[in-house]
């Protein structure tokens, strides 16, 4: 199990207070303390960003100023799936968050869809996805961007419950739904949008510490379909209990 992370994820670049470099620094240094091997990512290329958002929305992130950190956020979800491919379980550190980055429009603190160009990257060697996307919000723009895609299939469970009964979904509810996402489909890589925003202290109100970690638990049993090939990236996640959940997560995961 590794962790793709570097010193530049804590730059300074112009957003919601809520989404601080504290969100990867303090995680950091909780799985640095357990142990965990760390691995430095470069950042996404050009040509890899391309592949999944149109000229304008580059132009519009390069105006911004968000160019250089949403182009490291999404080089350390390509860093993670790339090991998962080559048989290391990966849990990438970044930010900004990117699954409501669509092909030309990004919204919620959200650039570029680093899911989506990590998925993209490793095709050729790991044809069908599934993701996860525990964020406690619908990750609406990986949605957009695999729309049709046959090879790919997206669960949003929380956010998008099969009996329509999320609003009475408790923690055991939502772990049936991580069960049911890994039936029915045939896939190569498992790729987690690992939000932790539906936290018992968080926006969503929910999950406990302990669930994070049987989640992480149930998607690297459900791994073993597709020869453990996993990784996870961080999405969104604002209570200071942040590097609890994600160590939790990972305890499960790796
Ligand atoms: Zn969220």
């Amino acid at each position: 199990m590794k962790i793709v992370y570097i010193e530049d994820f804590l730059d300074r670049y112009p957003a919601n207070p809520v989404e601080n470099p504290d969100r990867v620094r303090l995680p950091a240094l909780e799985l640095r303390e357990a142990g965990y091997e760390f691995i430095k990512p470069a950042p996404a290329t050009l040509e890899d960003i391309s592949k999944v958002h149109g000229r304008e929305h580059i132009d519009c992130v390069l105006a911004s100023g968000h160019y250089a950190a949403a182009s490291r956020a999404a080089g350390g979800a390509i860093a993670a799936a790339e090991l998962a491919v080559q048989g290391s379980p990966a849990f990438a550190l970044i930010r900004p968050p990117g699954h409501h980055a669509s092909y030309n429009r990004a919204w919620g603190m959200c650039y570029f869809n680093s899911m989506a160009i990590a998925i993209k990257k490793v095709r050729l060697k790991a044809e069908r996805a599934l993701i996860i996307d525990i964020d406690l919000h619908f990750g609406d723009g990986t949605v957009s961007i695999f729309r049709g895609d046959d090879k790919v299939k997206i669960v949003n469970p929380g956010s998008v419950d099969l009996d329509y009964s999320y609003l009475g979904m408790d923690c055991t509810g939502y772990l049936g739904q991580i069960e049911k996402a890994m039936e029915g489909f045939e896939f190569d890589i498992i790729g987690v949008s690992a939000g932790f925003d539906t936290y018992e202290e968080d926006w969503g109100g929910l999950l406990r510490l302990e669930d994070y970690k049987d989640i992480g638990e149930l998607i690297r049993r459900g791994s073993e379909n597709c020869g453990g090939r996993r990784f996870a990236i961080l999405e969104g996640g604002y209570h200071p209990d942040l590097r609890l959940c994600v160590k939790s997560f990972v305890e499960g995961f790796h």
